[in-house]
């Protein structure tokens, strides 16, 4: 065998391999053996560049960076769908359906996959394209993005037409997407809302290696194109199969609205068995000749029609309300439910957001309450049922002592939530500030999780996070589910994140109101901890976007004779408390004092590169045009009514190239 013939055998054998896990969930090697192929072909492509394919499986771990995506008419244009919520609707849509067509007319019933529409255009058996709905018309090409996810086959099988698009839903099945959840929440990172806004923002990522981490999935439902050789939409759902489609099995033909309206009810009561969300069910006149004579209105096909679930409400008894302490001290009431099976899951507990809230629905232990599930993966209360309330039934009264502590709570004017104030000895506030320190975005230390941590401090190992560089293997070995290995991890990893950068530790010291774009801010104007300690609330309010509560807490942080023996402990240790000499060399005053907005699609810089550079320089990226705006930097695609304010303001407008070698 060639070396040509060898790559292609490897691409067609993982092709298979793909096909048959992603596919038809039937793995039949290991993901041992599989990555050990993937490697050999990956060497192979790269030691022969000319045989390099843009569909091969080693194109699917993606890297490939889109900065702008394109917009791409589509072929055909990507109608939405009429939406209809009972029976009569249904019925009336089949007298219009009847009217139009003779003959028989039977209908073939789809699940409605709640995720991101996409078009995918395939040419000799090969993708070639991906453009995401837009408007219809035009949507944005995200080719590359779109080929790191596994279920789209890359290369087709079979007997397939020459050129065609077949169009579906990307969606982020739940439990990869309440995974990616759990590791937000770990990261101290605001959890995603839904599963469907997440897969569509996914789409749109300019780092393909970034989709390729996230569990998406391609499921299809319809063919489009010319000489497809298919009369039906049942033949062509079987045919995209045939092709190595992943096209889920649920869709059923009927002949009635009858069956129709069972196949809704079946779904609604087992939509929670899915592996992922859908929203209703969608219903397509079958034969594609009927389809064509019925055509399409102005807006959608005459020939479908979705109908939509109501979102689910149950009620059920809130036997306690419990309350949280976080990271901050902030208190949380949690409803703690007598469990009820809502949207598919058990629900045992909801959130009460804070003391207002419960005041406001007058929201009572003992009573019965409202629960709904609607887009978001948290059940709230949204009533309380006061026909049902016991005749006993005492007002809530929020508590005053920490839970945890004792410590008497306090609530800052304008704020929602109560503070346990007890910064110091509070076990919640101690352990999550270490935790916070060592989460993926502060100081990444890799070895060392939150339960450890939780640990370390209930042993008296650790009472701050500065103790951190002072543990040993020997210290950490007898520790439950340490091994003599896992101790050496985190010793080295605590060593390792002595290297971090100064703006990253400076998040991860977890001064109140100071999250990641605020360290950086205060890091790149202040350039060390030493200057930073010694600004006062004047000082502090001077930097941009700092307000008032801010300053007041970082005083208050460096107030503090113990948080600041702590830093002194850090700089000890050797943890970067200042901004070090190579990023402070690519820093200038250029820009100072200037206020640019900047708009539009560049073409050799990502608008967040041009942002950064524009801080860089000592400018303020600011996002509307007024007449304090210096300069607007165009670029394609803007909008209208931002050019005419700039050219009414009198604001100078510079093109990408313009701007950049006015920084040279
Ligand atoms: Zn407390």
């Amino acid at each position: 065998m060639n070396t040509k013939q060898k790559i292609e055998s490897l691409r067609e054998e993982l092709r298979q391999h793909n096909y048959n896990y992603y596919i038809l969930d039937d793995a039949t090697i290991s993901d041992y053996e599989f990555d050990i192929k993937l490697k050999e072909l990956q060497a192979l492509e790269e030691a022969n560049p000319e045989f390099f394919d843009a569909n091969s499986p080693t194109q699917r771990v993606g890297g490939a960076v889109t900065k702008n995506f394109k917009t791409t008419v589509h072929d055909s244009r990507m109608y939405s769908l009429d939406n209809s919520y009972s029976k009569e609707d249904l019925l009336d849509w089949e007298t219009r359906v009847k009217k139009m067509v003779d003959g028989e007319v039977s209908y073939i019933c789809e699940l409605k996959y709640d995720g991101a529409s996409i078009s995918l255009t395939y040419e000799n058996g090969k993708l070639l394209r991906a453009v995401t709905r837009g408007d219809g018309v035009q949507g944005d090409e995200v080719t590359a993005n779109v080929k790191t996810i596994h279920t789209v086959p890359l290369q087709l099988k079979g007997d397939y037409p020459e050129r065609f698009d077949i169009r579906g839903e990307i969606v982020l099945p739940i439990e990869g997407f309440l995974k990616m959840n759990e590791e937000r929440v770990e990261n101290d990172e605001e959890p995603y809302k839904n599963p469907r806004n997440t897969a569509s923002g996914s789409l749109k990522l300019q780092d393909s290696a970034e989709v390729a981490k996230r569990p998406l999935e391609c499921l299809l439902y319809s063919i489009v194109g010319n000489n497809l050789n298919i009369t039906s939409q049942f033949e062509g759902l079987e045919k995209a199969r045939s092709w190595g489609f992943k096209v889920p099995q649920e869709a059923k033909l009927v002949s009635s609205i009858d069956d129709v309206l069972e196949y809704v009810e079946y779904w609604d009561e087992h939509r929670y068995n899915l592996p992922y969300e859908i929203d209703g069910v969608v219903v397509k006149v079958n034969n594609l000749y009927q389809q064509d004579e019925l055509g399409f209105t102005a807006k959608a096909p005459r020939w479908a029609m979705a109908y939509k679930f109501k979102a689910e409400q149950v009620s059920t008894r809130l036997n306690e309300i419990t309350y949280q302490v976080g990271r901050t001290g902030a208190i949380t009431p949690v409803a703690n439910l007598e469990p009820v099976q809502l949207a598919g899951t058990i629900v045992k507990r909801a959130s009460l957001h804070n003391a207002d809230q419960i005041e406001k629905l007058d929201i009572r232990e003992g009573d019965e309450v409202f629960v709904e599930k609607g887009g978001e993966i948290i059940p709230k209360i949204i009533a309380v049922d006061l026909s049902m309330r016991p005749v006993n039934s005492v007002p809530t009264t929020y508590i005053s002592k920490c839970p945890e502590c004792d410590t008497e709570l306090v609530r800052l004017e304008g704020e929602a939530k109560h503070y346990c104030p007890n910064y110091k000895a509070c076990p919640p506030q101690v352990i999550g500030r270490i935790q916070h320190y060592i989460s993926r975005k502060a100081m990444d230390i890799d070895g060392l999780g939150g339960e450890t941590v939780a640990l370390l401090v209930k042993e008296g190992l650790i009472h701050n996070y500065s103790d951190l560089y002072e543990l040993t293997v020997e210290q950490v070995i007898p520790l439950e589910r340490m091994a003599q290995k896992s101790a050496e991890n985190l010793v080295k990893g605590i060593e390792l994140s002595k290297q971090i950068p100064f703006e990253r530790v400076l998040f991860a010291l977890g001064i109140r109101y100071v999250g990641e774009t605020v360290a950086k801010k205060l890091a790149k104007h202040y350039k060390s901890i030493d200057a930073l300690m010694f600004a006062s609330i004047l000082d502090l309010v001077t930097v941009d976007e700092i307000g008032e509560r801010i300053a007041e807490s970082v005083v208050e942080f460096f107030n503090s004779e113990e948080n600041r023996q702590i830093v002194e402990r850090l700089r000890s240790f050797g943890v970067q408390l200042e901004i070090s000499a190579e990023k402070l060399a690519n820093q200038t005053d250029k820009l100072k004092g200037l206020s640019i907005v900047v708009s539009g699609v560049f073409e050799t810089i990502s608008r967040n590169d041009l942002k950064k550079l524009i801080e860089d320089n000592g400018g303020k990226v600011s996002s509307s045009i007024s007449s304090k705006t210096s300069y607007l930097v165009a670029g394609d695609k803007m909008g209208p009514s931002k050019l005419i304010k700039a050219e009414n303001l009198g604001i100078s407008i510079l093109t990408e190239k313009a701007f950049l070698s006015k920084l040279k």
